[in-house]
């Protein structure tokens, strides 16, 4: 039987390893955190239950593949958030949204459900906290170097964010002019820096709005949403924000102290909500995403030709969006390709 190595369990890694459940196939998913879900990640404290990396999944594929699965076998817990998503500007000026009603899926446990349920879906073996340290390329396989221990493979997958996928590539042991030239491509891919400040609040106001984005990318937020419109996210009469500042204030302040962090993202709230009570939060945690989101894809041409060396990609740099719908889809499609290979 054919092995595959799978480096990453976001979503990505996962949906590979699901499009792969029904082949010949031995499928080993390593990631090197202790939960699945990558950059889908929920935390929750006291009786609340946050979504600290993305939002929400949107019903954005051309085909309805990804959105199919969501609502099919990956439906257990799946909720949407319906109240709408509002817009502001520089100048602080809050305006209604384009009336997009289309569903904004999340999990009543959180977003990192969706590597759960996909995890469960998919007929493989997740090892988590398992960090591939290094690979080398020895006579038609793939050998690992994984945290406490070594493995080999015929086929591997590789789906951490580019730049570490470049870095992996980069130390790895593999003697071919095409590995330089991959380095080059997956070092290439442009990356945003966001900050994600969770706040809560003892009480809730009444708002029209799930949440505001920064249409036109010139203030020192990009983003607030309200867990409380998560269906089971938030006590009654409680309030936790999701403050996202923009990538550029995020990397100003990426080194700074979580409260410092905290408090800034919070007098920026309260000044835009108009909303005093915002300043004072009773805890924060504040989460740190240093490769958050691709601005490009890579060379799909380059990604290909690894294909004969029995290496493969995906996730969203690969798909060029940073989003979870086409990282997932990613995912479905690099795992079709090597079924149809077997
Ligand atoms: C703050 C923020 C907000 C976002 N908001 C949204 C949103 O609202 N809607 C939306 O659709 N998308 C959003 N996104 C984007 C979305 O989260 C990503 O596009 C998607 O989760 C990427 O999935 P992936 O599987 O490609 O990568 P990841 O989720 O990054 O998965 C890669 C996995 O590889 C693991 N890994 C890395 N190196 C190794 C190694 N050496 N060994 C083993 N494992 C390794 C990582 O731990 C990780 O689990 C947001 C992202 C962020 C950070």
């Amino acid at each position: 039987m054919t092995s595959i190595a799978v480096v990453g369990a976001g979503v990505a890694g996962l949906a590979a390893a699901y499009a792969l459940r029904d082949a010949d196939a031995d499928v080993t998913v390593y990631e090197r955190r202790d939960t699945v879900g990558g950059r889908a990640a929920t935390h929750r404290r006291d009786e609340c239950v946050f979504d600290v990396g993305a939002n929400y999944v949107k019903e954005a594929d051309e085909d309805g593949r990804v959105s199919e699965l969501l609502t099919t076998e990956l439906a257990d817990g799946l909720v949407d958030t319906e109240e709408p998503v509002w817009t502001f500007n520089a100048d602080g000026e809050i305006s209604e949204g384009r009336g997009d009603d289309s569903p904004k899926w999340t999990y009543r446990e959180g977003l990192a459900t969706l590597g759960d349920r996909l995890a469960d879906a998919a007929d493989a073996e997740v090892r988590t906290g398992t960090e591939v340290e290094t690979f080398a390329r020895e006579d038609d396989e793939w050998w690992l170097r994984v945290r406490g221990g070594e493995a080999t493979a015929d086929r591997l997958v590789l789906t951490p964010p580019a730049p570490t996928t470049a870095y992996l590539l980069d130390r790895a042991d593999w003697d071919d002019p095409l590995c330089s030239d991959l380095v080059e491509t997956a070092s290439d891919v442009p990356y945003r820096t966001l900050l994600s400040v969770a706040l809560h609040y003892p009480d809730r106001t009444d708002l029209p709005y799930y949440a505001l984005v920064n249409a036109d990318k010139d203030h020192d937020l990009g983003w607030i949403s309200r867990e409380e419109c998560k269906p089971g996210h938030v006590p009654e009469g409680e309030s936790l924000l999701i403050v996202q500042p923009s990538p550029e204030w995020s990397r100003q302040h990426y080194d700074e102290p979580d409260d410092q962090i905290a408090i800034g993202a919070a007098d920026r709230t309260a000044e835009l909500l108009d909303d005093a009570d915002r300043y004072q939060f009773d805890w924060a945690e504040v989460v740190r995403w240093r490769d958050a989101l691709p601005d490009a894809g890579a060379d799909a041409d380059v990604l290909e030709r690894a294909a004969d060396q029995a290496l493969y990609f995906a996730g969203d740099w690969v798909a060029g969006e940073g989003r979870i719908h086409a990282a997932l889809r990613s995912g479905l499609e690099t795992g079709d390709e090597i079924r149809k290979s077997l």
